[in-house]
């Protein structure tokens, strides 16, 4: 048989062509346009050589030219390789090797990293976004759209092996070397698919926030390709900026806000400045752990509750989820999406997977259905360190209770020994968020000579706040043990944030330890 994910958006220009897709800069894109835009892209694309089994790699921000692209490539049987918009020439250059690329295309503001990258990998490059007449060290540069004038447009995607690669995602790196993940056709589409059946609710009149990177594996499969499944349209949001996407959502009249937990920060504290309000039905976050305090602020500023997930790109990406008309569990993740399995294993036996059935029992998180990545490109060690009998080691610690909820306590390196104690941020975090004058903060470990690790936190302070430092450590030690609160708090004006938008604690460790 055959089954492709560009019959998602083949699918809702067939039965909505004039429904909008995409409101981006004061216009909106209606799905047939999409799909014709798309045909011709994938027309051009075709002209290059690129077809079943190609590798083309993108490099493009949320704008309408990022769906074009994505399922042009794909809708030719291609494999999609989308690269993070933060990478400098060197990063872009191993992911193009790695991933042995037969094309980059590259958004025209961001060549000053991607045609030397393009360069060095013997990766030929074309452009979206870029002007008529652009060059590059004398060279006209090429454009996809221009190409696309002069190439037949393709009509209709092609056959394509379920089980066949559709994406390659690199892991964004927030601990150590990307690795890319190979996901099937047939994973994502099940992902879609169970996700709205049993876990969300989107409906062909909602409109979904767009701001969440497409390149990242939740922006990619919970706004773009759940939300054109439905046939709803998405508001793009090429760079997060709070009060900017305060006024689209309100313009738009948005009813999904899907958002890292920074991303709930931040528009809490745009609302303070604001009195706009967009109707929303409710909102989705994942990516990291959503402090309980930060949850409730959302829920009281914009009177819609606040459904949390879990998941890793190696999962398409949710596994678990707070659904969507079930009573929500704040400060846990929810329960198994239908035919994922998530159940904790001993963490420290590392050649196979001990399962841990008594509920509640703390261990490494294990995931295991039709989500799973098809392995790590190019490396099989990590991939076999990584799948033990069709599970798939997370790297996460957390619970599974009796009723099935799952709770997230940390990531496995995250987590701080201090004095032979366990200290995991995420709790540390959600207590810190509590505190009036705390937007949102990171807690991390630096090297300490006599205790191992000392910990530490950075603090954002709520608009408008002072934070006093000494305070807020007294705050902290009268409200967890004595060795969990946080000997130094750094206050910050951001956290160093990552392209999906996750606290780069890496960072923060390098500055401080
Ligand atoms: P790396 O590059 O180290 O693999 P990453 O953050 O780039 O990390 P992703 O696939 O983007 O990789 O994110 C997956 C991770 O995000 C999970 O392993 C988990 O640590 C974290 N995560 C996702 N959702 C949640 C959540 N709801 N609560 C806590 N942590 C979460």
């Amino acid at each position: 048989g055959t089954l492709s994910i560009a019959a998602i958006l083949a699918e809702a220009a067939r039965r909505r062509p004039d429904a909008p897709a995409l409101h981006f800069m004061g216009r909106t894109i209606a799905y047939g346009e999409l799909w014709d835009q798309t045909r011709a892209y994938a027309g051009a694309l075709a002209a290059r050589g690129i077809g079943p089994g190609s590798r083309v790699a993108m490099l493009v921000p949320n704008v309408p030219d990022f769906p074009r692209v994505y399922y042009a490539a794909l809708a030719l049987g291609a494999v999609v390789v989308p690269i993070h918009l933060l990478f400098k020439a060197e990063e872009i250059a191993f992911v193009l090797q790695d991933a042995e690329a037969d094309l980059l295309v590259a958004a025209a503001p961001l060549l000053a990293e991607a045609a030397p990258a393009a360069l060095r990998a013997g990766v030929p490059l074309t452009t979206v976004l870029a002007p008529e007449g652009l060059d590059v060290g004398g060279a006209p540069v090429p454009r996809l759209e221009a190409e696309a004038a002069q190439a037949e447009p393709i009509a209709r995607y092609a056959s394509v092996n379920p089980l066949a690669a559709a994406t390659i995602l690199y892991t964004s790196g927030t601990t150590g070397t990307p690795k890319g993940a190979v996901g099937s056709h047939l994973a994502m589409i099940e992902q879609v698919h169970c996700a709205l059946l049993d876990s969300f609710d989107v409906r062909p009149d909602d409109v979904l926030y767009g701001g969440l990177p497409f390149f990242h594996s939740f922006g990619q499969m919970a706004v773009l390709n759940i939300g054109f499944r439905r046939g709803a349209s998405i508001i793009l949001l090429p760079k997060f900026d709070p009060d900017e996407a305060l006024n689209l959502l309100v313009k738009y009249q948005a009813t999904l806000f899907t958002a890292v937990p920074t991303n709930f920060a931040q528009i809490v504290e745009a609302a303070k400045r604001s009195a706009l309000r967009p109707p929303l039905r409710y909102a989705v976050s994942g990516g990291a752990a959503l402090p309980v305090a930060l949850l409730e602020a959302f829920e009281r500023t914009f009177g819609a509750e606040v459904h949390e997930g879990y998941g890793l790109t190696e999962t398409s990406p949710t596994a678990s989820f707070n659904n969507v008309g079930e009573p929500i569990r704040p400060g846990t993740v929810g329960t198994s999406l239908w035919g994922v399995d998530v159940a904790v294993a001993e963490s420290e036996t590392e050649d196979r997977i001990v399962l841990l059935d008594e509920p509640g029992a703390l261990g490494e998180v294990v995931v295991r259905g039709h989500n799973l990545m098809k392995g790590y490109l190019n490396r099989p060690d990590a991939t076999a360190a990584a799948v033990i009998d069709g599970w798939f080691r997370t790297g996460d610690l957390g619970t599974v209770g009796a009723d099935g909820v799952v709770t997230i306590v940390d990531r496995k390196k995250d987590m701080i020994i201090r004095n032979g104690y366990n200290v995991y941020p995420t709790e540390v975090e959600a207590v810190l968020a509590r505190h009036p004058a705390v937007s949102i903060a990171a807690v991390f470990g630096v090297p300490h000579e006599t205790h191992g690790q000392e910990v530490h936190a950075a603090v954002v302070p709520a608009e408008g706040a002072d934070v006093d430092a000494a305070e807020l450590v007294a705050y902290m030690k009268e409200r967890v043990a004595a060795y969990k609160y946080p000997r130094a708090v750094h206050v910050v004006e951001a956290l160093p944030l990552g392209p999906s938008g996750k606290v780069l604690k890496r960072e923060l460790q390098q500055v401080y330890g």
